[in-house]
C-alpha cells in the first residue's frame, strides 16, 4: 500500500514564504517510501510547480476542482486547469469546504465523477463534528457520507483513491483523535469500504486532524493508517519534514 505525507497549505502562504520554504525543504533527503504532496493555493500552483518538479518525490496537489468542465463559474478551477498545472491530486470534500463554503455530499459526488474519469488521484475528506461525536452517532454518520460520495460511480478500477478520515472537532484544534479511535473508525471504514464493493479499487487510508512531531509516530503505529493529511503542521517546512521523516 502507497504511504502519503499530504500537506494542506489552505490559505496561508505568500510566495516569500513559499521560495524559503523550498529553499530549505529541498536541501533535506526525501528518499523515504512515502510520497509527499503539496496542496496551495491555485494561485501558487503553478509557483509551486516551477521550484518542486526537480524533486520527483514531491507531487502537487489542488486543494478543490470543479464538478464542472467549464463555463460561467467564478472563482472556480476546473480539473483540466489543475492537470494544465501539474497536479496528480485534488482534494474533494474538506470540511472548511462543507462547513465554510456549504459543500455537500452530492457536490463531492460530482467532484469524484469527474476524477474517476481522470488520473488526478482524489484525496476525499470526511468526518463528523464534535456534536455528532458526542451524539454517539459518529459511524452513521460516515457510512452516510460514505454512501452518498460513492453513489452512482462506475469504479475506475485501476485507480487510487484516497480517503482522509477527518474528525472535524481535531481540526486545526490541536486535539488529535487518539490511536483507539482511529484504529476502530479505520477498521469501520474499512467495513464499508468491503460493502460498497470498493474493495478492488486500490484504497489508501488517511488520518487528519491535529497531527504534529509529537503525535505523528504513535498515529503511523496504528494498523490502517496509510498516512496523513496535514494542515497546520504542514506550513512549517521543518516540522513537515520532521513528520514525513517518521514513516
Ligand atoms: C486539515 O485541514 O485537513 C487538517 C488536518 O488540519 P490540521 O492538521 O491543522 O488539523
Amino acid at each position: 500500500m502507497s504511504k502519503y505525507c499530504i500537506a494542506n497549505w489552505k490559505m496561508y502562504m505568500s510566495k516569500k514564504n513559499i521560495d524559503s520554504y523550498f529553499e530549505n525543504f529541498l536541501s533535506k533527503d526525501l528518499n523515504n517510501n512515502c510520497n509527499i504532496v503539496i496542496c496551495p493555493s491555485s494561485i501558487h500552483l503553478d509557483y509551486v510547480n516551477k521550484l518542486s518538479e526537480s524533486n520527483k518525490s514531491i507531487s502537487l496537489g489542488s486543494q478543490n476542482v470543479s464538478e464542472y468542465e467549464n463555463g460561467a463559474y467564478t472563482g472556480e478551477n476546473s480539473l483540466q486547469m489543475i492537470k494544465e498545472s501539474n497536479c496528480d491530486f485534488a482534494i474533494i470534500g474538506h470540511s472548511e469546504r462543507r462547513q465554510i463554503f456549504h459543500e455537500s455530499d452530492i457536490d463531492v459526488n460530482n467532484k469524484l465523477k469527474v476524477l474517476n474519469n481522470s488520473n488526478v488521484t482524489p484525496i476525499i475528506c470526511i468526518g463528523e463534528t464534535l456534536e455528532e461525536r458526542e451524539s454517539g452517532i459518529t459511524r452513521e454518520v460516515l457510512k452516510n457520507q460514505f454512501k452518498r460520495i460513492f453513489n452512482d460511480i462506475n469504479f475506475n478500477l485501476s485507480k487510487e483513491f484516497i480517503i482522509a478520515y477527518e474528525p472535524i472537532w481535531a481540526i486545526g484544534t490541536g486535539k488529535s483523535a487518539d490511536t483507539e479511535t482511529i484504529y476502530s473508525i479505520h477498521k469501520f471504514l474499512k467495513n464499508i469500504i468491503n460493502e460498497i464493493n470498493l474493495n478492488n479499487c486500490n484504497i489508501c487510508l488517511l488520518y487528519g486532524g491535529s497531527v504534529n512531531e509529537e503525535n505523528a509516530s504513535e498515529i503511523l503505529a496504528v494498523d490502517e493508517v496509510d498516512g496523513f493529511l496535514i494542515g497546520s503542521a504542514s506550513i512549517d517546512a521543518d516540522v513537515f519534514y520532521n513528520i514525513y521523516n517518521k514513516f
